[in-house]
Order: C-alpha cells, then structure tokens, then sequence
C-alpha cells in the first residue's frame, strides 16, 4: 500500500509536538496491513522536519507517497505552504510522486470528537442549557471560516445543545470576546468554549486565557473550557480514511467557494492571484518572509509561483532594461502582489498597463529634485507605505544595484525595521550591448568587461575611477550615463593608452522601439554623438567587441 506521509504545521509547544508524535504512533498501530509505512513531519518550527520523514520514506524505497495535510481547514497551511514544502521534497528526490490529502474537517468523528470533549467539560450538567463557543484558529481565507460555520451548525444539529456559535482566535470575527459577549446577550447562562483545534498550541492557550478573562468579568456566568481534540482514536482513524481517499485518487478539495476562484464581496482582489502567505501569531517571527514557492493546490492542481511580498513589506525589483518582458520571473510575481509600485523613469514603463485595478503607482520622478532630496523621499515613501500595510513594489530600471541607488533602498527599509527583499534584473549594462548584437565578451577577443559611471567625468574631485587603469587595459569597458562626459572620457582613455581607433558603439534606448545604435571609433565618438543627437539613456561600448555591431549607422533595432 502507499505509504503516508502527515504533515503538520509546527508549533512552539512541546506539548503540541508530543501529541502530533503520539498520533503518528497511534496511526500506525491502527494502519495495521492497511498502511504500507507511516511517517510525520513538520514544515516549520518543530522536529522531525517533513525532509526528514520523506527522506526516511524514499530511503525505504518508497517513491509514491499519500501526503496528508494535518489541518482542519483547507486555509493557506493546506492550501499553500504544505504544498510548496511537498513541491520541495519532489524536486530533492526524482521520481517521486505523491497524492495530497483532504484536510481533515469537516467530518463526523470530529463533530462526535467535539461533543466528547464538551460532554466531560459540562461534566453532567444538561445539554439544554448550554451553549457552545466553537472557536476556529480563523483566516484570511473566507473559505476556511465558513467551514468553522459549518462545522459550528453540525455540532449543533440534534445533539440539544441551546445553540453552537463560531468565533475566531485570530484573524477573522468573531473574536472570543465577541462571540462570548453575544451569548450573554443571547441570555446564555452556562456557556463552553470549545476549541476547534488538534493539538496544544499557542492560539489555544490563547482561547483558554481570553475566556478566563472573561469569565472573570462575568461571574454571573457558568463558563468552563473543553479540551482539543488531541491524540485519539479517531483522528487516527479520521487520518486513515483520508488516506484511503487520497489512494484511491477521490480528492475533492472545496473550490467552488475559494476566494482564488470566485469573486466574493471583500475578497475580489484575490481571484486569479496565488495564496498570499500571512502571518499568524505563532508562526515564527518573519516566518514567510523566506523565499518560498508557495503554492494553491486546487483538485485540478493548478500551481501557481507565490511570491514572498507581505503586507508591509517592500521589494525592490529590478525591472532589466526596457522591454516589459524582460523582466525576471520573480520581480513579475511581485509586481503582481503589489499594493503601490514606486517605480522610476528608467523603469520598463509597459509592465505598469498591466498591474490589477486599483493598485496605485508613485511616480519617483516626481520627487523632489535634488542629489539626496528625491531619494530621501523615495526611501520614505517606501517605509511609510509599508507601514501602513502595503505590499510595496520598488519598481527600478536594470538591475537595482548597478548604479540604481538600490541598496540605499535597503537600508531604509531595514532602519525602518521594514522586511525588505530584492530582486535582480537584467542590466543594460550588458543588456544594451546584447540588443544591439554585441557580447560583452567573446572569446579570444575580450576576456573582462568593466562597467563604469560616467556621472562624473575624468578628473572630478569626487571621482572613485580610476580611468588611467582603464586606458591601460585591453578589455571591454561599459560605460553608462556618460552622453555628457563620453568626449572627456575618450580622451583620457586615449591618454593612457586606448588606441583612438578602438571601436565604441553607442547604444540609445535599449529594447525600446525607439532603440538605435551608433558605431564609432574612441576619437571620434564625441563629435559622432553630438552630430547623431544621441542622447539619454545610453551606454557606451568601448573595446574590440564594439566591432561585431552587425547593424548599419542608426539604423533602428529590427524587433
Ligand atoms: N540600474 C540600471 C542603470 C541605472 S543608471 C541598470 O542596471 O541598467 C542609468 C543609466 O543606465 C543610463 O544613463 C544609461 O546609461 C543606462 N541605461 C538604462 N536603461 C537603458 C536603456 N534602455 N538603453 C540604454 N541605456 C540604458
């Protein structure tokens, strides 16, 4: 038989990680013949990591598994970080395969699971006066709330409870309070709160702690706590039967109320986007900020690429050189999550047409003019909209650390304790001399290229180039934001040693339709420039590779 592999969450407390080892145990003694090989593992926080139970399964000679989410709700754990763990594991062992399990609830043995631990917490006080608080773990996920809903609704169906209400510990309403201060309203007398949770956790000390402090604003109310459902016989079995499910391919995940499909009022910015990755209270600090690929595992298995952009976080993205699909993978599936994109001049102003309604883009060339003024209200745009909640896109030309201030981004974001992460791009560094038909390096003719700013000309006081041992070397020299300075440059180039025949191509526009280049040679390349009317953005190919530019004088790129 397929052998299965539970995967849970983790969590910080011990007495949790025990109960999940325990159940593991128990579903193994239970599996009997049925089960070929168990194992469990966690995708964060806890020990055994879910690498080492697949790992121990494959090292057994199992290469088709059962991967069981261990979650009562499909929300983003089963929906999006278990699968992208799974993804993992796949990609670590070749060959191996697995089919993902249904998450456990709703389902009857844990309704029953329920009514047992309510029924020792009342302890023989009668049904009818009771009401229950059935608490959930919540969401950001609407989907996953309905189902405590759900689950609330058939804990109540003829088992003579006064009423079952659904509340949430975190992340969706209502609260424990609330839902609390409800029944009372309700005129509940007797009221217990039932966590609808597996194992020990912080989130149900959490409800243990909030209906205490309740209860101790309300004395006139008979107010007791169940225990979870923990380790038991029929979650094992429960766990079994998922399994047996997942083995005979009969998976049905709930997608015809999935806020990634449909649109539901107050979730459409979700439909057609990947599961977003949200922090929960006992995750661990930053827990998803890591650049997982996180995925939504529908019954069709779609997979979509997550990108790693939180609220309240910013990304710096390098946006390459021009053209909208140049862009890397990545810094696309960001710009996608962004609430605001601050985005630049140079930055490829196409992908802009093609950001979701509503997402609003600062223009960072309207700042304030100035050598630091414009950048210091880049930089605090960035963290005050992070601040306020916002996935924040820094939409950049090129690479962001190749003269693009990128890193000064960085630091504000980081002094700002605002997380912040950067994406590479395509630099025109080398991008501009690629569109043009000209390698930076080819064998046996250039075997070093050196990227240079030509902000500031030879001889400046604040110049850091050290332009004669540039003149001295034979390779290619890339210079950018020279159109200004490329006369003096040449110059001094020559003056150190250049030949004043060495090729230069004058690249104007990369990867625009407006693209043109123009080949010259070091002496000339002043007096060709000013007669072309080259002007800004374009980068200067200096060297022997200059020559391979197979295109006429101007002629515009052929895309
Ligand atoms: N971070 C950017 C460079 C920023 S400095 C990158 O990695 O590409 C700005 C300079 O980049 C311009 O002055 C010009 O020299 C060069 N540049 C940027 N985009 C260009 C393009 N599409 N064509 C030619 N040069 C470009």
């Amino acid at each position: 038989m397929t052998a299965l592999v539970i995967v849970g969450h983790g969590t910080r407390s011990a007495e949790g990680v025990a109960q999940f080892a325990a159940l593991v145990e128990r579903v193994r003694t239970r599996a009997g013949g049925t089960v070929g090989d168990v194992e469990g593992g966690f995708i964060e926080l806890s020990r055994p990591p879910l690498t080492d139970a697949v790992g121990a399964l494959v090292g057994r000679g199992h290469r088709a598994l059962v991967a069981l989410p261990l979650v009562l709700t499909a929300a983003g754990h089963g929906k999006g970080d278990i699968p992208a763990a799974l993804a993992r594991e796949v990609q670590r062992h070749p060959g191996l395969s697995y089919a993902y399990g249904r998450p456990l609830g709703p389902h009857p043995r844990l309704q029953t699971a329920l009514a047992e631990r309510i029924d020792v917490a009342l302890a023989g006080a009668d049904r009818a006066g009771t009401w229950v608080a059935l608490i959930g773990r919540g969401s950001t996920d609407p989907d996953a709330n309905a189902e405590v809903a759900k689950v609330a609704r058939l804990l109540w169906e003829g088992r003579g409870y006064a009423g079952v209400e659904p509340g949430f510990i975190s992340l969706a309403e209502p609260s424990v309070p609330a839902v609390l201060d409800r029944l009372r309203r309700l005129g509940a007398r007797r009221i217990v709160v039932a966590p609808y949770f597996l194992f020990a956790g912080v989130l149900p000390d959490r409800i243990r702690a909030q209906a205490r402090e309740f209860a101790a604003a309300h004395p006139e109310l008979d107010l007791r706590v169940a225990d979870l459902i923990g380790d038991c016989d029929a979650l094992a079995d429960l766990v079994l039967e998922r399994h047996a499910e997942a083995v005979r391919g009969d998976i049905r995940m709930n997608c015809d109320t999935c806020a990634y499909r449909v649109s539901m009022p107050g979730f459409v910015d979700k439909v057609g986007r990947p599961q977003t990755p949200h922090d929960h209270p006992d995750d661990p600090v930053g827990g998803h900020s890591h650049q997982h690929e996180h995925q939504h595992q529908h019954e069709q298995r779609h997979q979509h690429p997550e990108p790693a952009l939180r609220p309240g976080a910013v990304a710096i993205v390098g946006g390459g050189p021009g053209p909208a699909d140049l862009i890397t993978v990545r810094g696309r599936a960001l710009l996608e999550a962004a609430d605001v994109v601050v985005v630049d001049r140079l930055a490829p102003q196409g992908l802009l047409a093609g950001l979701r309604p509503g997402v609003r883009v600062v223009d960072a060339a309207k700042s304030p003019r100035g050598p630091s003024v414009g950048q210091d209200a880049i930089n605090s745009a960035l963290v005050r909209h992070a601040r306020a909640g916002r996935r924040v896109v820094r939409l950049k030309g090129g690479d962001p650390y190749v003269f693009g201030r990128g890193h000064e981004e960085v630091l504000a974001c980081a002094a700002a304790g605002v997380p912040v992460t950067v994406v590479p791009g395509v630099t025109s560094a080398v991008a501009a001399a690629a569109l043009a038909g000209v390698p930076v390096t080819h064998r046996g003719t250039a075997h070093e290229f050196t990227v240079v700013s030509g902000h500031l000309p030879p001889g400046h006081p604040d110049s850091l180039v050290d332009w004669a041992a540039l003149g001295r070397a034979r390779g290619t020299l890339v210079v950018l934001m020279g159109v200004e300075t490329i006369g003096a440059v040449a110059v001094e180039l020559i003056a150190h040693g250049r030949s004043p025949d060495t090729p230069v191509l004058a690249v104007q526009d990369a990867g625009h339709p407006e693209q043109r280049s123009l080949p010259t040679r070091l002496d000339e390349v002043a007096a060709a420039v000013a007669r072309a009317g080259v002007g800004p953005p374009a980068v200067f190919v200096v060297g022997p590779v200059a020559a391979f530019a197979a295109e006429p004088v101007l002629a515009a790129a052929g895309h």
